[in-house]
């Protein structure tokens, strides 16, 4: 009994050191846990190459063959000892008293076996457990030899094979002969924590907790989904039977990941939906009209429905938690300001939070402009502003008397006290922790929390928007306000400088402006700062003073030297910025027709996409020029082209997704998945993503509290702390 929750170092051969490892390095401390650590693949090990036929880059080869020479080396390649077929040809170590000769393999550096098959020779090379291995290699004997082949000096070898017996039956057919592979690391290997162990670790730890594991999907699931049972999954997702008992158990335990990540998220947004009140908003108001008559355009259709579906949610009398997505320049600005017009006319205040000062400021700028009919008033708040500032708006808000905040986290400083909040918007909410959101959410007078609307701008493939944002309804604005001329998007080598500089000189004469973007990857920083500045250097070479200003933005300066430099460009008084990505969120300077980005082929799509919509938001014609180094791999170059023939977003958000994998989506970019998936891809299993998410709706539908008989193994595995997703429009 108990066996699931054991602590995994009363495992047979694991003990508290190795424990510790396992803790540290995979986050397996239990045998429960241990059992859902997945193989990543499998090698099918009835199947053998000949040596003739290996190739350098195979993942894997496994190969029957006899050794044929043993030598073990000193340093400086210094032979110590050599044995071949004919016996011992070499051997210089010291003999004992009794005339044996005693291997010193302290002194020895390595040990190299030439092994053949009968099509050709092959080297197997061993660093460590060179004593223990020693012993077995013996010339004539065969062996199974199993690992990775790399290429070396011209010739290919592996380094520290597995080494097994000949199996009887080798070649043929029956048994099993898929095993898997798991995820390891330097640490574990070092602390002794082979394949071989695992797998030892594993078939231990699944004798003992395999009859204890319940059936976590209800019987009526199973079978409409045609799944296999929890303890056939587990006990073949580590030892399959064959490939068809490993497709069902994949099969069953993707599904599972899915569905409970699905019935996780969906559970919240029902009980929001049916359950928890939201403030009322009926009215439109006499401020919307106001603004909504003056605007100097007409609303695109895309930013009319969206409106349309946030004023829908605000009178429903439940909490409104939707998320906005839209390219950059698409207008949501606009929406926000005209939804919180609407909290406005029903006597509610708004807050618009945004993730740096300088966004702040544009959005202040940007609203002030729009509600310059309507009398609302409206503030700003942020990390500089003054301290009389602070209580004046600290004041203003408390009375009521600010209609609109906008600012950044000072937003959400526990003294910042509203009268009446009636909703929060969140621009470019991927900067955004999701517990930042709760603190506004939080900002509530009478329990009742306010309306929430997230903003980015950052477009994200449908299935991950249906995985990070479950919890939340979606709009979408995809349609770009009319007379956007598109953006010539073109790339140039290193060697096209010259022609690049006299097109951006020519640009500048025309009174635009340009951005300069510079990689900068984390690990990288200090080296990636010396080629902003080295960078910037060459720039204001050849584009000199008096004719020509150039500023420089980096994540290094003070707030007060990047905000007086962003300034500076913003206003027109610098022609060139040179930046890193700070400038990627949001910043809004029509007057700039050309991105240069420098050495593009480093940076994602996504990334690039958001650059790019930098530049087209002015009536002249923009360029974005992706700069690329001499070489660069076909996966950039593939990345280059796509940016070259698409301005989508999303097209290209799918595209990223592709090529990256959703693990550098989920990870890096869209931290927030609520759950991690250790079996189930986001990118590769969208069909099995969909029929999860359609089971558990219709579960829910069925059954919103979950109280049926039948749906009880669901709450069980939903209490369990890995789906322990916090409601935060509960948080007070
Ligand atoms: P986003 O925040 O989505 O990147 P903004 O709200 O900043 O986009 O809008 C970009 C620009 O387009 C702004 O200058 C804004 O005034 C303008 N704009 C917004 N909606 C329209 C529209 N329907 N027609 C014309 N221009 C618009
Ligand atoms: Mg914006």
């Amino acid at each position: 009994m108990g066996e699931l929750a054991t602590d995994i170092q009363f495992l047979p051969g694991v003990g508290p050191k190795r424990a510790a490892l396992l803790k540290s390095e995979l986050e397996v401390s239990t045998f429960g846990e241990l059992i859902h650590f997945y193989p990543f693949r499998y090698i099918d090990r009835g199947s053998y190459q000949k040596i003739a036929e290996v190739e350098a880059d195979a993942a894997y080869v496994q190969i029957i063959a006899k050794i044929l020479k043993v030598t073990l080396y000193g340093p400086s390649s210094s032979i110590f000892y050599q044995a071949g077929l004919g016996g011992v040809e070499k051997n210089s170590f010291p003999v004992d008293s009794k005339g044996q000769q005693v291997i010193k393999f302290n002194a020895v550096k390595r040990m190299s076996v030439i092994v053949s098959d009968g099509t050709g020779e092959m080297e197997m090379v061993f660093f460590k457990g060179v004593k223990w291995n020693f012993t077995k290699m013996v010339p004539g004997q065969s062996f199974l030899f199993f690992g990775k082949p790399q290429a070396f000096n011209g010739r290919v070898n592996i380094v520290h094979p597995d080494v097994d017996p000949v199996p009887q039956d080798a070649g043929r057919q029956g048994g099993s002969t898929l095993t898997g592979v798991y995820n390891s690391t330097e640490k574990l290997k070092n602390g002794g924590i082979t394949a071989k162990v695992m797998t030892k670790m594993m078939s231990a730890a699944l004798n003992a907790a395999l009859p204890e594991v319940q059936e976590t999907i209800p019987d009526y699931i199973m079978k409409q989904m045609g799944l296999v049972p929890m303890r056939y999954a587990l006990k073949n997702i580590h030892f399959p039977q064959d490939m068809n008992a490993l497709a069902k158990a994949q099969h069953r335990l993707k599904f599972e990941e899915l569905f409970f990540l699905q019935m996780s998220l969906l559970k919240q947004k029902y009980i929001r939906s049916h359950g928890s009140r939201g403030i009322m908003m009926p009215k439109v108001g006499d401020a919307f009209n106001k603004c909504y008559g003056s605007l100097p355009f007409d609303l695109t259709g895309a930013q009319k429905r969206v409106i349309k579906e946030i004023r829908s949610d605000m009178m429903s009398g439940h909490q409104m938690n939707r998320l906005l997505q839209g390219d950059v320049g698409s207008g949501k600005t606009m929406v926000a300001v005209l939804s919180s017009l609407i909290a406005y006319g029903n006597g509610y205040q708004s807050c618009i939070m945004a993730p740096t000062e300088v966004l702040a400021q544009q959005h202040f700028a940007n609203v002030k402009k729009y509600l310059g009919s309507t009398g609302v008033e409206c503030a700003l708040l942020t990390g500089s502003s003054t301290a009389a500032e602070r209580r004046e708006i600290h004041k203003g808000l408390e009375d009521g008397s600010i209609g609109i905040i906008i600012g950044t986290h000072a937003l959400i400083e526990d003294n910042v006290i509203f009268a009446k909040l009636g909703l929060a918007i969140v621009d470019e909410q991927h900067r955004f922790g999701v517990e930042q959101r709760a603190k506004l959410w939080a900002k509530t007078t009478d329990g009742v929390p306010p309306h929430v609307l997230v903003m980015t701008a950052t477009p994200i493939p449908r299935t991950l928007a249906m995985t990070l944002y479950g919890d939340l309804d979606v709009s979408v604005i995809d349609e770009l306000p009319p007379g956007r001329k598109p953006i010539e998007t073109i790339q140039i080598g290193q060697r096209k400088r010259g022609g690049l500089y006299s097109f951006m000189k020519k640009e500048i004469a025309a009174g635009r402006q340009v951005f300069i973007v510079y990689p900068l990857i984390f690990e990288r920083e200090k080296l990636d700062l010396q080629n902003l500045e080295q960078g910037y250097e060459d720039v204001v070479k050849a584009f000199p003073l008096p004719d020509y200003k150039v500023a420089i933005v980096h994540g290094q300066q003070t707030n007060e030297v990047k905000n007086f430099n962003m300034s500076a460009f913003a206003a027109g008084r610098a022609h060139i910025l040179v930046s890193t990505t700070v400038i990627e969120v949001g910043v809004d300077v029509p007057n700039a027709s050309v991105m240069v980005i420098e050495s593009a082929q480093r940076f994602g799509l996504s990334q690039l996409h958001q650059l790019r919509g930098r530049v087209g938001r002015g009536s002249e014609k923009s360029y974005c020029i992706l700069v690329k180094d001499d070489k660069i791999s076909k996966e950039s170059q593939k990345r280059l082209d796509l940016m070259c023939s698409t301005e989508n977003g999303f097209v290209l958000a799918e595209e990223d997704m592709k090529m990256r994998g959703p693990g550098d989506l989920e990870g890096t970019q869209q931290s927030g998945l609520p759950v991690t998936l250790s079996i189930a891809s986001l990118a590769r299993d969208g069909l099995l993503l969909n029929e999860a998410k359609a089971m558990a709706e219709r579960v829910l539908e069925a059954d919103p509290l979950l109280q049926a008989p039948e749906n009880a193994s669901i709450v069980a595995e939903l209490r369990k702390a890995k789906y322990n997703i916090k409601d935060y429009s509960k948080i007070s």
